[in-house]
């Protein structure tokens, strides 16, 4: 039995049916029973497995990355390092390490986390080993008067989305009632959604359209710094450019599950819309969306992966060309999971990406 379910039902007994995105949110990081807010959900052991946990190659190819554009733009003297959702904080410890020997670069920086989840900011804290780590719970609150480094991996599918279905030129939105003691999903009565104008042309009646206003909200504040102090963001996570269809989707102990069926204990997640990200982040210009597979081959992972390979045998080495495929492969991750790059209209893309 879930302490949130009966939260939750006695809320929408109390106040009507709540919105999916209001869900979402308490699922993940209701303070006392949210999924993020109290326990470290990844790894083989846990609930889902991501790229930086894969292989060290990850957070190295996208620090060289962001390295070469800090280089390119004037190596700029202090600049926010900043991640969200950094989970483990496996993908920052690869990125330091690999980013050592760029001369200047671990003494100009300033290293700022984005994460709500107490737990994981403890498990963030004893992998870096650093005292000069700023955490924040919004991206709001990130530094604006230097130019802003940034990375987020599955960071921007965590955040809560509503769902619309298309009726006429109206909308019905997808909500959290009950019925007979349980948690269900209904539709509300049709209503007009204003950010939903430009998607009369490319959706029919009963279509699903998604919108991720914390994404958006978050894009604005990344593009609005870059776009005014300069630097980059790389943004990795699996969706499309422009959503169609229901994504939301739950994952508990590596298995999809019924997302109603037990609020808090499995990960909620749904596709990230890159083009609502890209046009928030105005006036920052944004690359073209790519595959993380051809991102992570134009950045030499392949010849990382020869480097590494010489130092193993046996099951390590196994292991490692599992894990170099699986990063890359169309099959596994290297297709579903995409790149997209921010950077100011006057730079380069960072390298890997094109526009
Ligand atoms: N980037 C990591 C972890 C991905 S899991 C990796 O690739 O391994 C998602 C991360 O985002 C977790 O650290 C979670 O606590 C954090 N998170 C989720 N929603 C958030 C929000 N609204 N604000 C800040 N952090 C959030």
């Amino acid at each position: 039995m879930s302490g949130l379910r009966d939260i939750l039902i006695a809320r929408i007994r109390a106040d009507g049916p709540m919105t999916l995105a209001d869900y979402m949110a308490d699922c993940l990081m209701h303070p006392t029973h949210g999924y993020y807010a109290t326990r470290d959900p990844l790894g083989a052991a846990g609930d889902f497995t991501t790229a930086p946990e894969i292989s060290q190659m990850f957070g190295e190819l996208l620090g060289l990355s962001l390295a070469q554009v800090w280089l390119d733009q004037g190596s700029p003297g202090a600049f926010t390092l900043a991640e969200c959702g950094p989970g483990r904080g496996t993908l920052m410890a690869d990125v330091l390490r690999a980013t050592r020997a760029v001369p200047g670069f671990h003494a100009a920086l300033r290293l700022h986390l984005i994460e709500t989840s107490p737990a994981l900011r403890a498990v963030q804290a004893a992998r870096l080993g650093r005292d000069d780590i700023t955490w924040h719970d919004h991206l709001d609150a990130l530094p604006d008067d230097a130019p802003l480094f940034l990375l987020a991996n599955e960071f921007f599918d965590a955040l809560p989305i509503r769902q619309l279905q298309r009726e006429g030129d109206m909308w019905r939105e997808r909500c959290v009632g009950v019925q007979d003691g349980a948690l269900t999903l209904g539709l509300s009565a049709p209503k007009p959604v204003a950010a939903l104008a430009h998607r009369q042309d490319d959706t029919r009646d009963g279509d699903i359209v998604e919108i991720c206003a914390g994404a958006q909200a978050m894009a604005g504040a990344i593009g609005a710094r870059i776009g005014a102090q300069g630097g980059a963001a790389l943004i990795v996570d699996y969706g499309d450019w422009r959503s169609l269809g229901d994504t939301f989707q739950a994952v508990a102990g590596h298995q999809t599950a019924d997302p109603l069926a037990d609020p808090g204990e499995a990960d909620l997640t749904a596709h990230v819309d890159f083009e609502a990200l890209a046009q928030a982040a105005t006036p920052a210009a944004h690359t073209r969306l790519t595959p993380q597979g051809v991102f992570l081959e134009r950045l030499g992972i392949t010849a990382r992966a020869q480097t590494l390979a010489q130092g193993l045998e046996g099951a390590a080495l196994e292991a490692h060309v599992a894990a170099h495929r699986r990063l890359t492969h169309p099959t596994e991750m290297g297709t579903v999971f995409k790149v997209l790059g921010l950077f100011p209209e006057t730079a380069a893309p960072p390298p890997g990406l094109e526009t």
